[in-house]
């Protein structure tokens, strides 16, 4: 199993960093000729439930796995579904004194259109 699991890394971490299972269980099969695709989907979640992934779930299409699992935000453009990283500096200690709860992580996904769609004039 661990060899699946170090594939799979590698394969997320050439990419952008952010992948659809579907799409990691592409390029795993590039490679790996005789991987099933319930392999790569079970490798993935127990990757999530280990923490070494992060599953980030998406509004409008098939959920991604995140190499990263610090908290960060999402900058996605709603036209190629490109996904870019960023972070806010505190804001976890901004949302704790605002809720006065203890903030145990978030998800936040800024949808925008990104420069090189915006150059190109689709939609
Ligand atoms: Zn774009
Ligand atoms: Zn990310």
């Amino acid at each position: 199993m661990a060899k699946y699991r170090d594939l799979i890394l590698e394969i997320i971490k050439a990419s952008s960093g952010h992948m659809t299972a579907e799409a990691i269980y592409l390029e795993a099969k590039k490679l790996q000729p005789s991987i099933a695709v319930g392999t790569v989907y079970r490798n993935l979640r127990l990757m999530t439930e280990a923490g070494e992934i992060k599953r980030v779930v998406m509004a409008n299409s098939p959920d991604i796995f995140d190499i990263s699992t610090h908290p960060h935000a999402h900058l996605i453009c709603q036209k190629c579904h490109t996904i870019a990283d960023f972070s806010i500096s505190n804001l976890e200690e901004h949302l704790q004194k605002l809720t006065g709860l203890e903030i145990l992580g978030y998800d936040l996904n800024v949808r925008y259109i990104c420069n090189i769609c915006k150059k190109k004039g689709i939609g």
